[in-house]
């Protein structure tokens, strides 16, 4: 097969790379390995996004496939918030969203209509001659596709830049636990909830009328980890904390799924015929609710580098990497002030 531009990764960022080269009549390919366990996560943006949605032609978009949210409550590092969202931001929209991504990914995949390989995996790449060799395995068969950019958007696995030898730098190890709940407990004036605590923080968010979405957060390294895996210790976990424990249900044990939540950077973001973008560019930690907007913007920025590429003997992909690299800059500053270590 031959394409511009091969795009491993089927989440916000690699669709929204692939929308973008569209409308420039690029061609591009998406690569995706199914993961079922992928869970369903709610993630809210804030109302400065919905400024760069709407820059975009994607907040009709976003719209259709999200709730409005007006704010959240927040009890960190013992003060309490109650925030109508973002009164002092510079936008707009005085609310966000809370994003339904299953349609939302499915709304974007139907306005693509283009090659989509599900089920299907990076085995290798090579560059020769300014062109990108790449072998996928997809169902037992090997797949040879030659195209003029290959773009990782895998998100924490950064899974192109692995097979590229590039070094992951980690800001710190978060990891999120994930459990969906019956509705039990204070209701939530806004549906978010965040409340810190000694071994990390945690996050209550109505997915609907009858089921929340609790996530505990702490560092990989923790060496009670064990603790957080199983839904039968997490009322002794919280104990200490004020309204945390009061959204756990006595009895049942829930399922708990893993996953990366670190702040982490690669030791470059592009190179000759690669690129990356969304988390696998930038991970920021889950509170901050960076991550979709970052995915937006590093799809549109990317999307540029590309078009602009032959015009400028590739400076725009450099223009791109500092771009990005700045932003996380200004992203661990703020960290240090507001997170809290775990
Ligand atoms: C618990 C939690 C809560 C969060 N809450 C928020 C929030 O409130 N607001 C916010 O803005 N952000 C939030 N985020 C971050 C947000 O989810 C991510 O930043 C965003 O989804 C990143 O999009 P992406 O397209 O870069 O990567 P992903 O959505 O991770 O997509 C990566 C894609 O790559 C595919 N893939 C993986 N490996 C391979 C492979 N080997 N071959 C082919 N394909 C592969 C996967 O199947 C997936 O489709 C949260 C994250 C976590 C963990």
């Amino acid at each position: 097969m031959k394409t511009d531009v091969l795009i491993i990764g089927k989440g916000i960022s690699g669709l929204l790379l692939s929308l973008f080269l569209k409308q420039h009549d690029i061609d591009s390919i998406i690569v995706n390995k199914s993961k079922p366990s992928n869970p369903i996560l709610a993630e809210t943006i804030p109302p400065s996004t919905l400024e760069i949605l709407s820059k975009f032609n994607l907040l009709k978009t976003f719209e259709t496939n999200s709730s409005k949210t007006y704010g959240y409550e927040s009890l960190w590092k013992g003060n309490y918030t109650d925030q109508f969202f973002f009164t002092d931001s510079h936008s707009s929209y005085n609310y966000g969203l809370k994003i339904n991504k299953t349609s939302l990914l499915k709304s974007l995949e139907t306005q693509l209509k283009n090659r989509i390989i599900n089920d299907a995996y990076l085995n290798k790449t090579e560059t020769k001659n300014h062109i990108v060799h790449s072998t996928i395995n997809s169902m037992n068969n090997e797949i040879n596709i030659k195209s003029n950019f290959v773009i990782d958007a895998t998100g924490r696995q950064r899974i192109l830049l692995k097979k590229l030898g590039v070094k992951t730098i980690h800001h710190d190890y978060s990891i999120a636990f994930i459990c969906y709940l019956p509705i039990f407990g204070p209701r939530l004036k806004y549906g978010f909830f965040t409340e810190s605590f000694s071994e990390g923080w945690g996050t209550v968010s109505d997915l609907n009328e009858t089921t929340r979405i609790v996530t505990l957060y702490t560092s990989e390294k923790n060496a009670d980890i064990q603790r957080f895996r199983s839904f039968t210790h997490w009322h002794e976990l919280l104990s200490k904390t004020q309204l945390l424990k009061k959204c756990l249900p006595q009895s049942g044990n829930f399922k708990i799924i893993g996953k990366q939540a670190n702040s982490s950077i690669p030791e470059y973001l592009v190179g000759k015929n690669w690129l990356a973008i969304g988390d696998a560019a930038l991970a920021f930690s889950p509170i901050s609710s960076h991550g979709i907007s970052n995915a937006i913007y590093c799809a549109k920025k990317a999307s540029e580098a590309i078009i602009d590429y032959s015009k400028n003997k590739g400076k725009s992909l450099k223009d791109y990497e500092l771009a990005l690299k700045n932003i996380f800059n200004a992203y661990k500053k703020h960290k240090n002030t507001f997170f809290v270590e775990v």
